[in-house]
């Protein structure tokens, strides 16, 4: 396996490298995963990098939710901008690029002295020009090397240092052999140099771009492994060119399958939630996201489909990763985490409920209907009755809510249905409550029994009365079994919603 025979050499490291321009989407965490997986199995480090080189990109807020995908999901990084006490961990810091610019300038000087990188002074106008030429002729878009040939290097250098906005580009030597990556999930993909543009090192900004401080910090960093999704394999012939500029041993790469939507085309917003902290809002479980997206292009067999975190990193390899697009299926996700719910014991259901329930009504909770704190007792006794019903924690609110609310929401309610008239219902609600005011111990049994006795007294079919109660004490043609529901309620809540459903009636 890859995985061993590289062990031998040396320690295993890889290293997630985010970008923090958003929030980040489910494609990032599953790169983010197959990493940590990765590193787990292999007994290696994970690092983790933040890529913020690009200032016209970078998003308020977005390390803050990486920091926080990773923590949600237990990605722990071994080394990476902040260790449990908010400090830098790791020996290869700093961790957040932009604080590298120093090591970047060191290593651009090292290439402008070998000749592999060179200033470039060419105004955006003329670079614009070029590329229309270029298009107009049907060829490749590449830099024409115009301050190359018209400025010697002395020159070049001397403007540089006078203040002219500048650009450093690399050198692409022409050469008749081909660039080749061998890629551990893809073999051999290969690449003519002589299509390779002299692409930019460091911005006019004094920042490097992405391709000259990813080499340069893998290198330092120590990676030995370089897992990122396949929309980065172009942009690999460029970093093995510089690692070839350097002299260095490039690392081994492997670039992980596309994730598609069910219709096979790339997710995106158009599928569904991209955001991984989206789902965390709706209630799906940490688990469950660990299982699915470890799915998202490897797999054990053609027929395991849950798998522990433990199981996953005894099993996880990258001889298993496919090539072909990975299918996020969103009904799957959610019928996965019905399962992973109906596991979870009471106990641990109602801690992970809390904070959903508890929510303001705009994010989806009970907070505006409920007095905090809600009353666990009571919470607990409802989720034995939901547990089995729900797929995502956030469907809780809509089926819980009926336990809370004071006063049921019995809009667009069709009383006169099921062949009541509205007589009889007054009558039969009239007979219901003041048997259940004289029920002394509400228990489970005898609810169910006075409901049963009622019904024959009444001359009702027993399916019609209960039909009709469920409508009472919820507003809603579906709810969990009546009998438990009302015990659950208790005596007090339920009469109260007998009452307030006479009371509507007789005004009618
Ligand atoms: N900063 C890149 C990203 O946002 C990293 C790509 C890579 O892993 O090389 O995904």
């Amino acid at each position: 396996m890859v995985g061993e025979s590289l062990q031998s050499i040396s320690p295993v490291r890889v290293r997630f490298a985010p970008s923090p321009t958003g929030s980040p989407h489910i494609g990032n965490i599953r790169t983010a995963l197959f990493n940590f997986l990765f590193a787990r199995a292999n007994n290696g480090k994970m690092i983790l990098r933040i890529e913020d080189t690009d200032q016209g990109r970078k998003s308020e807020g977005a390390v803050e939710e990486i920091l926080s995908s990773l923590q949600w999901l237990g990605i722990n990084w071994d080394e990476g901008p902040y260790d449990e006490a908010g400090g830098s961990a790791g020996d290869y810091g700093p961790y957040f690029q932009s604080q590298r610019l120093d090591i970047y300038n060191i290593h651009a000087n090292n290439l402008i002295d070998s000749g592999l990188l060179y200033h470039c002074f060419c105004s955006s106008e003329r670079l614009d020009q070029l590329r229309k030429e270029n298009q107009l002729l049907k060829q490749p878009i590449k830099y024409d090397r115009h301050c190359l040939k018209t400025l010697d290097k002395q020159k070049r250098v001397q403007l540089a240092e006078s203040g002219q906005p500048h650009i450093l580009r690399f050198y692409v030597r022409s050469q008749n052999e081909l660039i080749v990556l061998n890629d551990i999930i893809r073999n051999d993909v290969s690449w003519d140099p002589n299509l390779i543009d002299d692409f930019i090192a460091i911005k006019s900004d004094g920042f490097p771009t992405y391709h000259f401080a990813n080499v340069v910090d893998d290198h330092l960093m120590n990676i030995t492994h370089v897992l990122r999704a396949e929309e980065w394999l172009s942009s690999s012939p460029r970093h093995l060119l510089l690692y070839q500029a350097f002299g260095w041993k490039a690392p081994n790469f492997a670039h992980l399958p596309m994730i598609l939507g069910t219709d096979r085309s790339k997710l995106s917003k158009r599928h569904g939630s991209t955001a991984l902290l989206e789902y965390r809002k709706k209630g799906l479980l940490p688990e469950t996201m660990i299982n699915f997206m470890a799915l998202l292009g490897w797999a054990l067999d053609d027929k395991t489909e849950f798998f522990s975190y433990h199981e996953l990193v005894d099993s996880f390899s990258l001889d298993r990763v496919t090539k072909s697009g990975a299918i996020f299926d969103f009904d799957k996700l959610n019928w996965m985490n019905g399962a992973y719910i109906r596991a979870l014991s009471i106990d641990d259901l109602l801690e992970r409920s809390l904070p959903y329930l508890e929510r303001t009504f705009i994010d989806g909770g009970l907070h505006d209907d409920v007095k905090r704190p809600i009353d666990k007792e009571y919470l607990r006794q409802i989720l034995v009755l939901v547990q089995e019903r729900i797929k995502t924690l956030d469907e809780l609110t809509y089926m819980t809510s009926i336990f809370f609310l004071d006063i049921v929401d019995y809009e667009g309610v069709e009383w006169e249905q099921n062949q009541w008239t509205i007589d009889d219902i007054k009558s039969s609600l009239e007979s219901v409550l003041s048997e259940f005011r004289s029920i002394n111990s509400w228990e489970l049994g005898v609810i169910e029994k006075t409901l049963r006795t009622l019904a024959e007294n009444l001359d009702v079919k027993a399916g019609r009365l209960f039909g009709l109660l469920r409508l009472v004490v919820t507003g809603r043609p579906s709810s969990p079994p009546l009998f438990q529901m009302l015990h659950v309620l208790g005596k007090k809540r339920t009469c109260n919603r007998v009452e307030a459903v006479l009371s509507i009636i007789g005004a009618e």
